[in-house]
């Protein structure tokens, strides 16, 4: 079912309580370090003011568990907005109760207020619904435009919007169509590249794409568990032995579905990942005892690139090996080149994928680059989030 977006609303005069992501990170001295979350809201923030509505503001920031931490208010994020949006943003220091009710209702059209951390509460990650109530006794509309948060059934995520006619910001709406697009309607072929640390965390993942794409690509130290089912060395590589039985299970399942997988063929090895004095490459993909698998070697850099090049649909999700070293990042940047070089619609996963993808300066080259890692990978199980179907229906 078609959710509602912010456009489908009716906002002049309303007050319309938005769910933003203001996560961002913090100096010690309080300062901003990354305001990119408080920027990618701002389409979102700049529509529903411009359009005559009252604004209220809510989000977390980092974990207070449930408890007041002046070192986690909202305050840096409410001036930071100020200057973004050249106007001033309220603040008040609680998000539900008396105060806060009589600091919205003296807004005036177009103004906007931010509303204390929401996980100064329990309540908020608990989804209670008296909380959702109140947070909804606010406002008139409700809008969600935190993606990084959409897959968690939080009182400002999920509980509020049963009690508002309540719709998707641009963030995630744009989200759900790039999503909706490469998994419902995928111009063929269709590679799913997949990489990053365990593959105990992506087995939903795996499972689901495998009904979806032509061909999986594996790299990262999740590669070296397949390796090892396939009867090949790999040295003091990552290994997951729990993970054998559940790795035969979809290496059977992709020859029944026709769906290939592609693992490395060589390697980038060292003898000790932290010094990273001794590294070299493989000739085969046999690794040899006392060598760690950090990165695809350049055969395998090739042979996926060539692949990728040549796909119409691109979904990708974790990276292809150490990549936040710059000894191990070369693997990861040239899959990354790759999938600009070619003609699909590219959709990179939000986290350690996302973060890849600007080291390299190439993120705006890709379709589109998740705001949300947990998020995006839900989507990718072919799981609802609740956060999204929570919204209000479209007609
Ligand atoms: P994930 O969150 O599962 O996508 O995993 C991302 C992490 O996997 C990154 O921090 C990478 O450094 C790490 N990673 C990728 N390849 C390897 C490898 N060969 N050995 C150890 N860690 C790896």
């Amino acid at each position: 079912m078609e959710k509602k977006s912010v456009k489908d609303l009716d906002l002049a005069g309303k007050k319309v309580l938005m769910r933003a992501d203001f996560n961002v990170p913090l100096d010690s001295d309080k300062n901003i370090t990354d305001d990119s979350r408080i920027q990618a809201a701002l389409t979102t923030i700049n529509y529903i003011r411009e359009s005559g509505a009252k604004l209220i503001l809510m989000s977390h920031l980092g974990r207070p568990k449930g408890q007041r931490n002046q070192e986690l208010s909202l305050k840096p994020v409410a001036e930071r907005l100020s200057q973004l949006i050249n106007q001033p943003v309220k603040m008040v220091d609680d998000c539900i109760g008396d105060e806060v009710k009589e600091a919205v209702d003296g807004l005036k059209n177009g103004e906007v207020i931010l509303l204390q951390n929401l996980r100064f509460y329990p309540q908020e990650k608990a989804n209670d619904q008296d909380f959702a109530k109140e947070l909804a006794s606010l406002a008139d509309l409700y809008v969600n435009d935190a993606f990084g948060t959409a897959h968690r059934a939080h009182a400002s995520t999920e509980g509020v919007a049963h009690f508002l006619d309540s719709a998707a910001g641009f963030l995630i709406d744009k989200e759900i169509q790039y999503f909706q697009k490469v998994l419902t309607e995928p111009k063929k072929p269709f590679i799913f590249i997949l990489g990053g640390a365990k593959v105990s965390d992506k087995i939903p993942v795996i499972e689901n794409m495998m009904d979806k794409a032509d061909s999986i690509i594996i790299g990262g130290a999740m590669a070296y568990t397949f390796l090892k089912v396939e009867g090949i060395e790999i040295g003091s590589s990552l290994l997951e032995e729990d993970m054998f039985d559940v790795v035969k299970r979809i290496l059977t399942k992709a020859k029944e579905k026709g769906v290939e997988l592609l693992l490395p063929i060589d390697h980038l090895v060292t003898d000790d990942i932290k010094k990273g004095e001794n590294i070299k490459t493989t000739e085969e993909a046999d690794i040899e005892p006392g060598w760690i698998g950090v990165d695809i070697g350049p055969k395998t850099q090739k042979e996926f690139s060539q692949r990728i090049k040549g796909a119409n649909t691109i979904v990708w999700n974790g990276p292809m090996g150490i990549f936040e070293n710059d000894l191990f990042a070369q693997g990861t940047k040239v899959i990354a080149q790759a999938v600009t070089e070619s003609e699909a619609t590219s959709v990179i996963g939000g986290g350690d994928t996302a973060a890849a993808v600007k080291k390299f300066e190439l993120s705006d080259k890709m379709s589109h680059i998740s705001t949300g890692g947990g998020a995006s990978l839900q989507f990718l199980e072919g799981k609802d989030l609740p956060g999204i179907s929570a919204l209000s229906n479209k007609g």
